[in-house]
């Protein structure tokens, strides 16, 4: 008989585990088990459904329950893995239609728990009209929301604040955006911030920074954001103020966290525990810049994480070749992508880390419709090694990323840089592509 592998969690990280491990071993039996009513989707779509841009939530379904079926593997929606005994290889499963709690066993168990949105410790949270962005569940009840909503507050300009600012506006919302750090986007440098917030009140969003959220007032349902510079009138609270890795089972089970605070794996996504392994937003990574474990929760890592198990689970060898950091998001017209370390972040991590920020085109200058594309490049004073950097365009240029992430693998430099041969046509770039002027800047 096959062993049997058994996985808690059925979205990026764990479906990505299950359907490779089928598709590699066919003699598997392969389990999931999920606490929702949604798997496989891609949560990263949820503010485009928000917009009114992609017509409904089951659009961002990349396998439906049925399919799972079709390939062999048993999927349990609506089933929470409540408990699991590693010496035993047991598991306690609650079946929340039934009202019922069963065991099962297992040879090797992905841990695919995700993670979860954090909220600040303020007052009136608890309140109607309080919202988090995060599963499928969450999208249906702000769809609601949204139907007689008018003035809308987001509490973080991070990844999910500015994405949803974008999709609240173009449902006619009034927005005020309230983020406690200085600028949008903070992790990332002040210049990128700039445009970011220039772009945003351009679309009519009101950006509050340095503003620290006291309390959510209303008498049950939420009608206003108290602040240390004012209060804010809102009908609508979304809470986007960062997310923690459920890590609750994993420790009660006996599996190492890393220093993220994420569970920590080696390359083929094996925790401390004997066949026990670990995918997605609940694990740490490898960070190929700072040569260290990093966590970093997206959906194209958590992928990879989960088709590395299920690879290593099939018997056969794969190994996570770990990250730099690469990111891209949309706020109205701009995209921005970042990879590698912030200027400021490279400095905390003692690197003698200098910058070049320029301004050029995603096109000739004489190229109807070229329009502008910034450029900022962080590199070690010295070896000029690079560490960082980021591509903010008005569209697809800003994808110039990928180049900078595959250097940054690699371990390049500046002059490696300044050596590579990339595309040129009129339309899509002026003669000397913006990556490598800014790496003509580097004095
Ligand atoms: P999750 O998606 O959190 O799924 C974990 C699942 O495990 C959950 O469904 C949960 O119900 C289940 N679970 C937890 N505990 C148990 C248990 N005990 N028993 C059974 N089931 C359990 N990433 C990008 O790279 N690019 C983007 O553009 C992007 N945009 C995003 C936009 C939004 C609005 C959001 C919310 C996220 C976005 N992300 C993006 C991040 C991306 O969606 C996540 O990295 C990805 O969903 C992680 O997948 P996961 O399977 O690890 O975790
Ligand atoms: P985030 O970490 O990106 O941003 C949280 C923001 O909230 C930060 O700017 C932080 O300074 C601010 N903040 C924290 N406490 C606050 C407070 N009390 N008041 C006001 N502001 C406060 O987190 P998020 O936006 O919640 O997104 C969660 C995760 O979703 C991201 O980490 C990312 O993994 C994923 N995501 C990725 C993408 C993408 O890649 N395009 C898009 C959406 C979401």
């Amino acid at each position: 008989m096959g062993k049997r592998l058994v996985v808690i969690g059925g979205v990026a990280g764990g479906a990505s585990a299950a359907f490779k491990a089928k598709r590699e071993n066919p003699d598997l039996e392969v389990v999931v088990y999920e606490k929702s009513g949604w798997v496989s989707y891609g949560a990263c779509g949820l503010p485009y459904v928000l917009s009114g841009e992609i017509p409904r939530l089951e659009k961002l379904v990349a396998r439906t329950p049925e399919e799972f079926r079709k390939q062999g593997i048993h999927i349990h929606v609506h089933h929470e893995v409540v408990d699991v005994d590693p010496e035993l290889k047991t598991l306690t499963v609650f079946d929340h239609q039934e009202g019922r709690t069963f065991q099962d066993r297992y040879d090797y168990l992905v841990l695919a728990t995700g993670a979860r949105p954090s909220l600040p410790p303020i007052p009136g949270t608890e309140q109607e009209g309080v919202y988090t962005l995060r599963s499928m569940e969450n999208g249906e009840s702000l769809l609601k929301a949204l139907e007689g909503a008018q003035r809308a507050a987001i509490l973080g300009a991070g990844y999910i604040g500015l994405e949803v600012a974008e999709a609240f506006r173009k449902r006619g919302l009034e927005v005020t955006l309230l983020e406690l750090k200085d600028r949008p986007l903070p992790h990332w440098d002040q210049e990128v911030g700039n445009l970011l917030k220039e772009e945003l009140e351009r679309h009519g969003v009101e950006v509050w920074t340095g503003v620290e959220v006291k309390a959510l007032r209303g008498q049950g349902r939420v009608e206003a954001v108290e602040t240390s510079e004012g209060v804010v009138p809102a009908d609508l609270v979304l809470v986007a103020t960062g997310i923690k890795p459920n890590t609750l089972l994993a420790q009660a089970m006996g599996v190492a966290l890393g220093s993220t605070g994420a569970i920590a794996t080696d390359e083929r996504m094996r925790t401390n525990l004997e066949g026990v392994y670990a995918a997605g937003d609940v694990a740490e990574s490898f960070h190929q810049v700072l040569k260290r474990p990093y966590w970093l929760p997206l959906g194209d890592v958590a992928n990879k994480h989960g088709r590395t198990a299920g690879t290593v689970i099939a018997g056969k060898e794969a190994r996570f070749a770990g990250v730099v950091g690469t990111a891209i998001f949309k706020a109205f017209g701009l995209a921005v992508a970042t990879t590698g370390l912030s200027q400021e972040a490279a400095l905390k991590e003692g690197f003698q880390a200098r910058k070049v920020f320029i301004q050029s085109r995603d096109g000739a200058h004489y190229y109807p419709g070229s329009q502008p594309l910034w450029v900022e490049l962080i590199y070690e004073e010295g070896t000029g090694k690079l560490l960082g950097g980021a591509v903010v365009a008005h569209g697809h240029g800003a994808l110039r990323i990928d180049a900078l992430a595959a250097l940054l693998h690699q371990g390049g430099t500046v002059e490696d840089l300044l050596s590579l041969d990339l595309a040129y046509a009129p339309p899509y770039s002026p003669v000397w592509d913006p990556l490598l002027i800014a790496a003509q800047q580097v004095k």
